[in-house]
């Protein structure tokens, strides 16, 4: 295939600018001028029309088991009080047959009039029949009626887990609201979607990556039920998309699979099993992320740590030993401090180079580690619109001092570390577009011109490597992906609008307009050339 007549960056280390690119057997042929390609042989020939090629877009940070999962549940997000994912809930009741789990996903009390927490009161008058379980829009809480606590086992005697919340009223009654670890003894009681449902909903969360301008995600923490239904897919050729994936070891019975098993390459680099998940801490949103000193809106909590530090330091010792690298989430500062000293410590036990080790989110850093990613080889794996999200409330959960250190990504990319660049959807969406408009701008969307933090922000340049590139590197992928020089593979984005020279307020609103997964054509937009 001869793509030409475009503005295709190949984000090496030239900046190179070309007009032409031959694709063969899936890869990079030939990047550079027409007029030096004899394209006698091309099979197809595509006219670009001017536009502008990227590499293929890559989100480090998305959680392709759970987009499918929320396809198949119930969607609470947007809603703007309790009263209203209520009502959601009993119209989907009154059309399930009594008894059947109604599982959801998207809720967020951050949004509503008085920030607080939900009640299971307002679940058991909408749907009294159903257990009803819904997980909010970050994934650290979910709320559950009293159906499903009940078949949960869960009562005012059930012990807290490690890790984890069971949040009461003043009589001692669980409220309905669990958080971190605590929302396993949920998650264990409710039904799996079965494997023909769930294939059907990881094809259509890859159809949504696709139309948002992915050509790939790095999952952090996907199950063995969900690798299952991949490697289907990825059998029956319908797949046409690369994951690279790091197992939950939340997931007992999954990290006992790959222990025993190692990594593993699926249908020529479309899925990728190479790296471990860990989880430090809970998160912002939920109050579950682990402070140094208490949440100002708070006192007294300091949020959750969910996993020993010496127990990081054992399992990343074990992964590494068996060639995986690993990601673990750290959102508070006091998760990150504990999860650099774990590295530390795994690194004091002997020569491990290359290790890659990804902090995931590095939300909230205090002065002092900012400079040890560097120092270690840690890799920070962010996400810009957490950022833009967060902005609004982040203020007063962590007040000015520590919001110096959050979200910094000048901060650390002057230490000389690169940036993994993710969304963590379906948190957020997953578009890279609004990833790279809120790394560039570190604005919301929507509303009032309100930069934040200005001196955090990224260049377009840092930006587009951060879900390019950089990402590449940062799975040990760079000989394959990342840039468009010869030899790697042929993914790629073909874009409705210059991302290096469009005004700034237009990043957030490009579209792909052609996307190429190994030289395949998996997604024409509007007005696409092929
Ligand atoms: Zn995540």
């Amino acid at each position: 295939m001869l793509l030409t007549n475009g503005r295709i960056y190949l984000m090496d280390a030239w900046n190179t600018v070309v007009d032409t690119l031959v694709v063969r057997e899936a890869r990079i042929a030939f990047a550079g001028r027409r007029a030096d390609v004899n394209v006698s042989g091309a099979e197809e020939i595509v006219d670009l029309g001017g536009r502008v090629v990227v590499p293929g877009l890559v989100d480090a940070h998305g959680h392709l088991m759970h987009l499918a999962r929320a396809r198949l549940t119930l969607d609470a997000g947007g809603a703007g009080s309790e009263v209203e994912v209520a009502e959601r809930v009993g119209a989907r009741a009154a059309k399930a047959p009594r008894g059947e789990w109604l599982g959801g996903r998207g809720w967020d009390q951050n949004r509503w009039a008085d920030r607080q927490w939900p009640t299971r009161a307002a679940l058991d008058r909408a749907a009294p029949h159903h257990p009803v379980a819904l997980t909010r829009i970050d994934g650290h809480a979910t709320w559950a009626n009293s159906a499903a606590l009940a078949a949960a086992g869960i009562d005012r005697a059930t012990a807290e887990p490690t890790g984890g919340r069971i949040l009461k009223d003043e009589r001692g009654e669980p409220t309905g609201v669990l958080v971190d670890t605590a929302q396993r003894l949920i998650q264990r009681a409710e039904p799996r979607p079965s494997p023909e449902r769930f294939d059907q909903a990881v094809g259509e969360a890859i159809g949504e990556c696709l139309a948002a301008g992915l050509t790939g995600i790095h999952e952090m923490g996907a199950e063995l039920y969900a690798l299952a239904s991949y490697r289907r897919l990825v059998e029956r050729g319908l797949f046409p998309f690369r994951n690279y994936v790091a197992v939950a070891a939340r997931s007992e019975s999954t990290w006992a699979h790959y222990r025993e098993r190692g990594p593993e390459t699926l249908g020529d680099g479309r899925v990728v099993v190479g790296a471990l998940k860990l989880m430090a801490d809970g998160a912002l949103g939920s109050r579950g992320a682990a402070l140094h000193d208490s949440y100002c809106d708070d006192p007294g909590n300091t949020g959750l740590v969910l996993i020993p530090p010496d127990e990081i330091t054992r399992l990343t010792l074990e992964a590494a030993a068996l060639g995986f690298q690993v990601c673990v989430h750290a959102i508070g500062d006091r998760a990150n401090t504990l999860t650099l000293d774990a590295l530390e410590a795994a690194l004091a036990r002997g020569p491990w180079p290359d290790h890659r080790f990804r902090v995931e989110h590095a939300q909230i850093l205090t002065e002092r580690d900012i400079p040890r990613f560097r120092r270690l080889g840690a890799l920070p794996s962010m996400q810009a619109t957490h950022c833009t999200s967060d902005m609004e409330w982040a203020a007063e959960r962590l007040g000015p001092d520590r919001l110096r250190g959050a979200y910094a990504w000048r901060s650390l990319l002057s230490t000389g570390v690169i940036i993994a660049g993710g969304s963590d959807f379906p948190v957020e969406s997953p578009s890279p577009f609004h990833g790279l408009y809120a790394s560039v701008a570190r604005r919301p969307r929507s509303g009032e011109d309100r930069g934040w933090q200005p001196k955090q922000r990224m260049t377009r340049e840092e930006a587009v490597h951060s879900f390019t590139t950089w990402n590449a590197y940062a799975s040990r992928q760079e000989a394959d992906l990342g840039s468009l020089e010869p030899g790697k593979r042929a993914d790629l984005v073909v874009l409705s609008e210059d991302v290096f020279t469009c005004p700034e307020a237009l990043i957030k609103d490009i579209a792909p307009v052609l996307t190429l997964v190994g030289g395949e054509i998996v997604f024409r937009g509007a007005h696409s050339p092929a």
